[in-house]
């Protein structure tokens, strides 16, 4: 690991060695401009530790990685004026993954800006798909889930309902794209920029689960994970989906943007100013409480509430 992070594009930029776009930065995460890009405010979003892969990313980096999502995604629409977004995950070659460092781009979107590769209906996977419902049921329905234990809003959904819990809705799609296309739905009725951050991670810890699920069901080469939400052309109704896609290097698909040319620079400083500024750690002077004085075997008459104020106003008189 050590190696291939010494090696790693993605691993230098974060440590400075390469001039990057940098939007956001905090503890453990670091985002900047992809350099080509496939929408206006293309960003990519990443670890600042070396992971190849989704499934390799330990817990406490997967909960702050997607936590951060709704934030991230808002100040980004918010920055450029946009009406939805797209975060799209490859994992694996066939899936379309070029990074040797595990990254997630987050595109922006709105209406008309032709960049519809995301309508995720298919037409002739249904034959396999069908045949692979059974053991999805077995292994992911629960006795009694059915389309009735939806929420209201997603009644409307077309597909069957293999789970409903932890706050995640599962649906096998009426019109998969590959065969073993699920979809996730938050089952909190909201915009996805207004879901608390433990919602978000749930939603994509149950994507990389069902992932890694599918994709050995199905013999895959890689999995796509592609969140849609708000306005797009390709999201007419807006509602909030994670999509779980098992790929093979001949399925061909096409989910891949092509690159655009545009100027960065406005870009980075257009979207830099609206991201939430990263928490900077102060390093406190260390309160220490004196020992109590003696005199003649009796405590000083200092409380502790006293004593405690006191080192607090000494330590704001250092700032
Ligand atoms: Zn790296």
């Amino acid at each position: 690991m050590a190696d291939e992070a010494a090696q790693c594009i993605f691993c230098r930029i974060i440590a400075g060695e390469m001039e990057s776009r940098k939007v956001y930065e905090d503890e453990r995460a670091f985002a900047c401009l992809d350099i080509r890009p496939g929408v206006k405010g293309h960003t990519l979003l990443m670890p600042k530790e070396h992971y190849p892969i989704l499934p390799t990313l330990p817990q406490k980096e997967f909960e702050h990685l997607f936590g951060l999502l709704p934030t991230l995604l808002s100040a980004l629409g918010g920055a450029l004026g946009k009406t939805g977004a797209n975060v799209f995950i490859a994992n694996g070659a066939a899936a379309g993954q070029q990074s040797p460092h595990f990254l997630m781009h987050l595109l922006p979107r709105e209406p008309m800006d032709s960049l519809n590769l995301y309508a995720l209906r298919g037409e002739g996977a249904l034959r396999e798909h069908d045949e692979l419902l059974p053991v999805l049921r077995q292994k992911l329905g629960k006795p009694g889930a059915s389309s009735a234990a939806r929420p209201p809003h997603l009644s409307n959904v077309d597909g069957e309902t293999l789970f409903s819990e932890g706050g995640v809705v599962c649906v096998s799609p009426a019109r998969p794209l590959v065969p073993g296309h699920l979809v996730l739905y938050p089952a909190e009725h909201a915009a996805f920029a207004s879901l608390p951050k433990e919602s978000s991670s749930n939603l994509f810890r149950a994507g990389t689960t069902l992932a890694s699920l599918i994709f050995q069901l199905r013999s895959a080469q890689g999995t796509n994970l592609i969140l849609k939400t708000g306005n797009a052309d390709d999201n007419p109704g807006g509602f909030t989906a994670l999509h779980v896609i098992p790929r093979t290097a001949d399925d061909g698909l096409r989910l891949q943007w092509e690159p655009r040319e545009m100027d960065l620079t406005p870009i980075a400083q257009q979207v830099s100013a609206m991201m939430p500024v990263r928490e900077e750690k102060k390093v406190l002077k260390t309160i220490t409480f004196r020992e109590p004085m003696r005199i003649g075997g009796a405590p000083a008459p200092v409380t502790a509430r006293e004593e405690i104020a006191a080192a607090i106003r000494n330590v704001q008189s250092v700032y």
